[in-house]
C-alpha cells in the first residue's frame, strides 16, 4: 500500500496524532476500536441500511451527454448532490454516529465553519436521539444564518466561539476543550479527512462507499470498473478521498485534485494549499498548510465556504508530494462560470465547491474515449445568494 495509510497512522511523511497529552485517552480509545467496530457485521448492516433508506444511496453515476459533447470526452457525474442534506458529508456523519453508539457515547460534539458539517452532524443526532453541541465561530454564526437555523431546528445547541478570529480554528479549539473535559461520554465528529489519526482513515473509509459504487456502476455502463480520470474538489479532502479510495493503488487511474485559488494563487486571498502550503501541524496531524515564515497559520479565502480551509488532509499531502494526484488551482471566477455552464448544459445547479472541480474541463484536454468521473460533491441550493450576487441574477 503505497498511497494508503500505514499501520502507524501515516501517509508517507504525513498524518500521525500530534495532540495534547490530555486528549490522548480519547483518541487512543477510538484508534484501538475503529477498525474492529467497522468490521462487525451488525455495524456494516446498519451503516448500509441507513445509507440506502435514509441517505438515498447508491447515488447515480450520470453520463453527462451535453457536457461530454462540449468537451469531446466521456464525462460521468457521481451525484453526491442527490444525497439527503445535499452533499457527501452525511456518509461520514452516519458512520461516526454509529461508531459513537458502539463505543457507548451519549453526547456528540462537532465544530463547523460554514455550517455544512454542523448540519450533517445535527441531522444524524436527531436521527439517533443524541445530544448535539456544535461549536461555531461568532463571526461564522452571523454569516451563516440559514445553517444555524437548520441546526437549531434539528435540535442542536450552537455554541459561539468568542476567542481569536472567531472562525473555524477557534471553534475547533473549543470543541477540543470540551472533549478533554468530557472524555468518557462524548464523541467528537470531525467532518473531513483531517485531524489526528485515526480520523483521516476512518472518514476516508466511510466515504469510500463513493468509489465502491463507481466501480460497479462503471462496470454496468462501460464494461469495465476503472475510469481514466477521477476529478474532485479538495477542502479537507473527504469527497476526493471517497472518490479515489478504491483506485489509490491503481496508477492507470489518474487522480485530479482541485483546490480553490480564490482571487488567484498569488493574490494573498486563496486556499490553494498544495501550491502555497508548507509542512506543519494543524488539527493534530502533520500535513501541508498555508503559513507565514514563522509558522502562523494564514487565514484562507475562497468564494466557496467548503474549500476555505488553510490545510489539507494528510492523504492529499502525500498524493501531492508523490505526484500520484495532479493538483489544479481554480479561481472564484473560473468556478462560478463552470457552475453556470453545468446549469445550462445539464439542468443541475452544483455547489460552488463542486463547480471548482467542473472548471478542470476548461483547463485541461481529455481524449475523446477517456472515461472521466467527476465527484459532484453537493447541490447549489445553499449557494444561491452567492450565484445571485456574482451573476447579478
Ligand atoms: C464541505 C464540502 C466540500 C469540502 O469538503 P471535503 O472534505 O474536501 O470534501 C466539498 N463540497 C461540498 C458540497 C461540501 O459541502
Amino acid at each position: 500500500m503505497k498511497y494508503n495509510i500505514n499501520n502507524k497512522g501515516y501517509y508517507g511523511d504525513f498524518g500521525g496524532a500530534y495532540i495534547p497529552e490530555m486528549l490522548y485517552p480519547n483518541v487512543e480509545e477510538l484508534r484501538l476500536n475503529y477498525l474492529k467496530v467497522m468490521q462487525e457485521p451488525s455495524f456494516k448492516e446498519e451503516f448500509n441500511q441507513l445509507l440506502k433508506d435514509y441517505v438515498g444511496r447508491p447515488s447515480p453515476l450520470y453520463f453527462a451527454k451535453r457536457l461530454s459533447k462540449k468537451y469531446n470526452t466521456k464525462i460521468y457525474l457521481k451525484r453526491e448532490d442527490l444525497n439527503h442534506t445535499g452533499a457527501h458529508k452525511i456518509n461520514n456523519t452516519i458512520g461516526q454516529i454509529l461508531m459513537a453508539q458502539r463505543l457507548g457515547k451519549k453526547r456528540i460534539i462537532a465544530e463547523t465553519g460554514a455550517g455544512q458539517h454542523g448540519v450533517a452532524t445535527a441531522t444524524v443526532c436527531a436521527l439517533m436521539g443524541m445530544e448535539c453541541i456544535v461549536y461555531m465561530g461568532e463571526i461564522d454564526i452571523a454569516r451563516q444564518a440559514p445553517n444555524v437555523a437548520r441546526m437549531k431546528m434539528l435540535g442542536a445547541k450552537v455554541v459561539p466561539a468568542l476567542s481569536g478570529s472567531k472562525t473555524l480554528k477557534d471553534a475547533t479549539n473549543e470543541a477540543i476543550r470540551d472533549w478533554i473535559n468530557n472524555p468518557v461520554d462524548t464523541h467528537y465528529i470531525i467532518g473531513s479527512v483531517v485531524g489526528p489519526h485515526p480520523y483521516p482513515d476512518m472518514v476516508a473509509r466511510f466515504q469510500a462507499v463513493v468509489s465502491e459504487e463507481i466501480q460497479w456502476q462503471l462496470q454496468e455502463k462501460e464494461g469495465k470498473s476503472t475510469p481514466d480520470y477521477v476529478i474532485a474538489c479538495v477542502g479537507g479532502g473527504s469527497n476526493a478521498a471517497g472518490a479515489y479510495y478504491h483506485y489509490l493503488e491503481n496508477t492507470n487511474v489518474n487522480l485530479i485534485a482541485v483546490e480553490a485559488a480564490g482571487k488567484g494563487v498569488n493574490s494573498g486571498e486563496s486556499a490553494a494549499t498544495s501550491a502555497l502550503g508548507k509542512e506543519g501541524i494543524i488539527h493534530g496531524s502533520k500535513t501541508l498548510l498555508m503559513q507565514t515564515n514563522d509558522g502562523q497559520i494564514t487565514e484562507p479565502y475562497s468564494i466557496s465556504a467548503g474549500l476555505d480551509y488553510p490545510g489539507v488532509g494528510p492523504m492529499h499531502a502525500h498524493l501531492f508530494k508523490t505526484g500520484r494526484a495532479e493538483f489544479v488551482s481554480v479561481t472564484d471566477d473560473q468556478a462560478m462560470t463552470a457552475g453556470l455552464e453545468l446549469c445550462e448544459l445539464e439542468g443541475i445547479i452544483p455547489a460552488i465547491e463542486s463547480s471548482h472541480a467542473l472548471a478542470v474541463f476548461g483547463h485541461k484536454t481529455f481524449k475523446p474515449d477517456d472515461i472521466v468521473v467527476l465527484s459532484l460533491s453537493g447541490r447549489g441550493d445553499k449557494d444561491l445568494d452567492t450565484y445571485i450576487n456574482h451573476f447579478k441574477l
